[in-house]
Formats: structure tokens, sequence, C-alpha cells
């Protein structure tokens, strides 16, 4: 079967946006490929955090993969730092990747500028170690969202530099992107995220997911009632696309290019819908948070399954290098 990889940090509650951007689709590529997916808690430590919140985020990124279904059977589960060739094959790596492509990447760049007081080297390597935790299990594929595709593609150059000095090893996997590319937050304009306070919890109630949406910007011409809107600017139309069935969000757009429906309905049919989707997700989020030896249990098989490949590769690898000797 072919295989898939990808990884989310654990910065606490997962959010629509990881659901909708991310995890729904790796549900969806289960079908056709076995999958490796990875909460991301070394990249996580690139930005100040609270140490004492690390392992609940963790457990919680854990139970909110499993709830969003992501079936065990099917992929394995793991934490990044639980399977130490992420790290080494870093290194090994950092040796061929030029610091002008690090210095390229558009995801530095911003968090360069987010977090100034604390520019650090883990965050302009970033790249490298994701082309490690790529490359150490020759994935098919790897579903991403539009601000990983850079990462990709400097995974396949560093695959390219490394083969072309030791040989031929690893292969180049192909990038697929999610169908809901990119959601935006409640302010319309960036992407949605919980650093910027702009998400709704995965784990919402419905009533706090009405309260959100009934908060979110829509229209910015659409000033009163009477005012006739343009969803095609307003990000409540493109989340009605995503859970409303379409003869309704049809209705809303041609009632609100007339004013003949205002945004606090247009956003409690929203509201209604999306709970609908979402009420399985967040039922079963219960469910496994009240399990959680059986999610320790995932994460420890994960680690001792993914440790199994990580090491065959690593091993592969110092030996193309000269870096094992026969007596080893
Ligand atoms: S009526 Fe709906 S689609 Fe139109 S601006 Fe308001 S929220 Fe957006």
């Amino acid at each position: 079967m072919k295989t898939m990889l990808s990884g989310i940090q654990p910065t606490g509650d997962l959010h629509l946006g990881n659901y909708l951007g991310a995890i729904k689709n790796w549900v969806r590529l289960l079908d056709e490929y076995y999958g490796y997916f990875f909460i991301v808690d070394y990249h996580a430590i690139t930005i100040p955090y609270d140490v004492a919140s690390m392992q609940p985020r963790i457990l919680d990124a854990a139970v909110e993969y499993l709830a969003s279904g992501l079936d065990p059977s099917k992929c394995i589960i793991y934490v990044q730092s639980h399977v130490p060739a992420h790290t080494e094959l870093t290194w090994i790596l950092n040796s061929v990747t030029p610091i002008m492509e690090l210095e390229r990447m558009t995801q530095y760049k911003d968090k360069a500028e987010q977090h100034k007081e604390n520019i650090n080297a883990g965050l302009f390597t970033y790249p490298t170690l994701m082309a490690a935790d790529i490359l150490l299990y020759h994935p098919d594929a790897v579903p991403v969202g539009e601000d990983q595709v850079q990462h990709l593609e400097l995974t396949r150059v560093l695959a390219r530099k490394f083969n072309a000095r030791y040989g031929e090893y690893f292969k180049e996997p192909k990038t697929l992107m999610s169908e809901a590319k990119r959601i935006l937050g409640l302010d319309g304009k960036r992407k949605m995220s919980k650093s910027l306070n702009n998400h709704i919890p995965l784990k919402a109630t419905a009533e706090q997911t009405e309260k959100l949406l009934l908060g979110a910007v829509t229209d910015p011409d659409r000033k009163r009632r009477s005012d006739p809107g343009n969803p095609d600017v307003c990000n409540i139309y493109s989340l009605h696309k995503l859970f409303t069935p379409a003869a309704e969000y049809e209705e809303c757009a041609k009632q609100c290019r007339c004013a003949g429906i205002g945004c606090v309905d247009c956003k409690k049919i929203l509201a209604k819908h999306m709970n609908a989707a979402l009420t399985p997700v967040r039922e079963r989020i219960t469910a496994y948070a009240a399990k959680k030896d059986f999610v320790i249990d995932v994460l420890r098989d994960g680690a001792k399954k993914a440790n199994e490949v990580a090491n065959k590769t690593l091993r592969e690898v110092k030996s193309l290098m000269g870096l094992i000797a026969d007596w080893q």
C-alpha cells in the first residue's frame, strides 16, 4: 500500500482550520494510503511555550486525532520526540542544506517577525527538521496546506542533494493539496490560528460555536442590515459552502445580495449546519478523553512502529555516508 505522512503541532485545542484543512483530508486519504501521523512537539519548542502544559497538549492532540477519525488500524500515531532518529537525520541533512534555501522560507520570515525577541537557530532550521520528519519514512505523498508547500519543495531539494552526494536513496514525496486549502479565521482575513485568536476550537460547544460565528467579520462594506451584501467577499459564505446544503447557501447568497437576509440570520443557519456536522466529532473527543490509557497505548504502539522504520532508514543513511564501522 502507498504511504503518506503528516503532522500538526500540539498548540492546544485543535481548531476548525486544522480539522477542515488537514485532518479531514487525511481521514479520506486513508482508503488509499497507509498513514504516519505525528504530533510535532520538537517544532513547537521553537517559540516560547508553557512547559507544564506541553504533555496535556500532546495528549489532547492525540485524543482529537482519534476523534477526528484517524483509525489506528490504518495508520500510526506518534509523538515526534519519541523517535530520536528525527533529530539525528536533521543533523545529517543540515550538512547538505544551503543556508540560502533556509533564508528564502516565507514561514521563517513570518515567524521571525512575530517572535523578534526569540529568533533562534531552531526557527531557522525548522524546514530541515521537517525534511527529516518526512524522509525517514519514505512516504509516497505528503498532504499539506498552502503554507507548507515551500517546505515540502525544500524536502525534495534536500533529498536530491543527499542522493547526488551519497548515492540514490531518498525518494521525493509528492504534494497532496487539501481540498479545503486555506481556512480563514473569524477575522475573515488571516488563516485560522489559535495564536491569532481567530479560531473555532474543534471541541467548542454548539452554543460557543454560534457565539463565535455571530462575532465573525462578514462583508466589510455591509454596514447596516438594509445594505445589500456581497457573499463572494464574505468568509461566512465560504464556510457555508463547507457545511450547508447547496440549495440553502445559494438562497443565502441570493438574499444577501438584495438585503433579504441579515448577517445574524445567515450566521445562525451556518451555525446550525456546522454544529450538526461537528457533533459526532465532539462526542468522540469526550469519549476518548475519558480513555487516557487507550490513547497512551496508541502513542506507545505508534512510537514503537515509527522507531523501527526510522532506525532502519538512519542506519542505511549512515552506511551510505561511511558512518558505520564493521565493529559497530
Ligand atoms: S448575509 Fe451572509 S453572506 Fe451576506 S454578508 Fe452577511 S454573513 Fe456574509
